[in-house]
């Protein structure tokens, strides 16, 4: 795996999606997904000047932290179980994966400072997929505004693993519109103007539809185990 060189063919490929879109390709964060490989690999992805990198479990997390921690912006993509939250929360910077009331209550209670929150949509419905149904999304954020530590600064989606290119289009444009809808209600908790969503195989899609931050793992970095 060169990562520095799938670095280089992921940026081509989110400028030329920018330009099909009309859109300013800094408007697009790489976040650099690392649970498949070990820290010297992620060590690679930092190196090629990708400071963004994302862990779904907290062992892992905590294991590359510990040797990268200064280095990298970190986001934690995975399902954070309630016991665990005070084991990462005032370690990372944005998490992409807020999605149940018990969980925002927990940060609530364990952060130090305001965390930047994704929350979890399932756009597709599939029941393997964590996240909350379209119709949950606008009244979870309404009950997250008396919270001080929690800052929804957008949503975040995992498109199903299908072929059908315009389906999964659609899902990330209805993400968008929901998006903007959140915005429109101007609440001081959530800004919501971001949205994290594409991954090694749609993310030229994402970005097309307006993703500000794409999570790849296999296509940048490779898997290792
Ligand atoms: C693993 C993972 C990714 C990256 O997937 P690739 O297909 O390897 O690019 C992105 N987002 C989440 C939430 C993941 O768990």
């Amino acid at each position: 795996m060169n990562v520095a060189q799938n670095a280089a063919h992921i940026h081509s490929k989110i400028k030329a999606a920018c330009e099909r879109a009309n859109r300013n390709i800094d408007e697009v964060k790489l976040v650099a997904v690392t649970k498949y490989v070990s820290k010297e690999t992620a060590q690679k992805a930092l190196d090629a000047g990708v400071v963004h990198l994302g862990e779904n479990r907290n062992e892992g997390f905590l294991d590359k932290y510990e040797t990268l921690g200064e280095e990298a912006v970190w986001h934690f993509i995975g399902s954070l179980q309630t016991r665990k939250v005070k084991d990462v929360i005032d370690k990372i910077d944005y998490l992409h994966s807020l999605d149940r009331l018990s969980l925002a209550k927990e940060i609530e209670k364990r952060a130090e400072h305001p965390v930047k929150c994704f929350i979890q949509v399932n756009v597709s419905n599939e029941e393997t997929k964590h996240g909350l149904k379209k119709e949950e999304v606008i009244p979870f954020v309404q009950k997250l505004s008396d919270f001080q530590k929690i800052e929804v600064i957008g949503l975040m989606t995992m498109a199903p693993h299908i072929e059908d290119q315009e389906k999964l289009r659609h899902y990330f444009y209805e993400l968008r519109l929901l998006k903007e809808k959140i915005t429109a209600l101007n609440l001081p908790s959530a800004p919501c103007t971001e949205l994290s969503m594409g991954m090694s195989n749609d993310y030229e899609i994402a970005v097309e539809e307006g993703a500000t931050f794409v999570r790849i793992g296999t296509s940048l970095v490779g898997k290792e185990f």
